[in-house]
């Protein structure tokens, strides 16, 4: 079967398309998906472009992706998924220390040892093959009416995370939010974006791009107030005076934005950062200015990576609530439709949104998918 991998021969990496051999089942729990979409993102970018990936152990070379839709085509008999179940999967895989108490309790997002695997990323084989293999325990099952989208629950797994770790610190008082601030406008910034205006919240987004751009376009249409970069101080953001921001989320990777926003953020307020660089900047800053803001107004700075289950199933919930708020904005989020022949060659600098590589034709898709698929979720919503 086809595979993209990145092959490192010493230093040098290449990312190609090869042939490998379809893989089995091996134990009552596996199961055994076709591949209809594979999402990339910035960090596939990496590895595309910087060689960022890891192979598995004693191997020299890894399969990408990590941002699965896909149809069960064999169930092992104790994975309680059967044929035709539409599926995406987790990312990480948890250490082996016995002692790590979060990979031990079905998080591994919240590792000690930074030993855990991800699938497509770190000793792992990923997601982007005709077939793969996957432990049901890791598998998410999603409602075929889900299906066009479905590609973007990964990535919306990661802004799941950061809301609920939010919703958990802001118990200290009475927390009531009605403003937020995206900063970037890439499929992550348009996820949290569109988050936010489910959520019922006034939403800004700055970014570099220019108002008539594409993604300044899915901005408004989920209602949200586009701003494009200002270079100057107090006004940075292009945020209304007078306006509390309540929540900012950092999804640019530009690291500087994220100390400008310590002190737009307003009393009680939380800063998430999701976007991460492999840039190693340097920079001046006024640290008793922000020692002031973050003390005085009780504001919060979090980083999060990677995702729960629960932050995928309630993914899956809040992308039903987007598509059926603002009709249309997923699938757009999905811009850059590639074959897997196409992958080695994408030019990232010049992507609409976000690229998605079909493994199957969507209008073949159905014909992989029991309509009647039963699911059972418990939200936390
Ligand atoms: C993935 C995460 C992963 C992170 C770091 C992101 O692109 O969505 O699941 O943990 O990269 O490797
Ligand atoms: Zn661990």
């Amino acid at each position: 079967m086809k595979a993209i991998v990145l092959r490192m021969d010493g230093e040098q990496g290449f990312t190609e398309l090869v042939e490998i051999d379809k893989p089995q089942i091996r134990f009552p729990t596996d199961v055994l998906i076709r591949v209809l979409r594979v999402g990339l993102d910035g960090t596939d970018r990496e590895i595309i472009q910087e060689q960022y990936g890891i192979p598995p152990e004693g191997e020299n070379q890894l399969v990408i992706g990590h941002e699965l839709l896909g149809a069960v085509v064999e169930a092992g008999e104790q994975s309680g998924y059967a044929q035709g179940d539409l599926v995406t999967a987790l990312v990480r895989r948890p250490c082996r220390h016995l002692d790590c108490v979060n990979c031990r309790n079905g998080q591994p997002d919240f590792c000690v040892t930074d030993e855990y695997t991800e699938r497509g990323i770190k000793a792992a084989h990923g997601y982007l093959s005709e077939y793969v293999v996957v432990e049901a325990a890791y598998l998410v099952k999603l409602p075929p009416s889900c299906m066009d989208y479905g590609v973007l629950v990964e990535p919306q797994s990661i802004v799941e995370k950061v809301w609920h770790e939010v919703l958990r610190i802001q118990q200290r008082m009475i927390w009531q939010p009605k403003t937020a601030l995206v900063i970037g406008s890439g499929p992550l910034g348009l996820l949290a974006a569109a988050t936010c205006r489910s959520l019922g919240m006034e939403t800004y987004v700055w970014s570099l791009n220019d108002p008539g751009s594409f993604s300044a376009e899915l901005v408004r249409q989920c209602g949200a107030r586009y701003m494009q970069a200002h270079e100057d101080g107090a006004e940075r953001f292009g945020v209304e005076k007078g306006v509390r921001l309540d929540m900012v989320w950092e999804c640019s990777g530009y690291t500087p934005n994220a100390f400008h926003a310590m002190q737009a953020l307003g009393n009680n307020g939380v800063l998430a950062m999701l976007g991460v660089t492999g840039d190693n900047r340097q920079q001046m800053l006024p640290v008793d200015r922000i020692n002031q803001e973050l003390v005085m107004k009780n504001k919060c700075v979090i980083g999060s990576v990677n995702a729960s289950r629960v932050d995928f199933e309630t993914g899956v919930y809040r992308l039903q609530q987007i598509e059926q708020q603002y009709p249309g904005l997923l699938q757009s989020i999905a811009s850059d439709v590639c074959t897997i022949e196409q992958v080695p060659f994408i030019d990232f600098s010049r992507l609409n949104m976000k690229a998605v590589v079909d493994l199957v034709p969507p209008d073949q898709w159905e014909s992989f998918i029991n309509p009647k698929s039963h699911i059972e979720y418990r939200f936390t919503v």
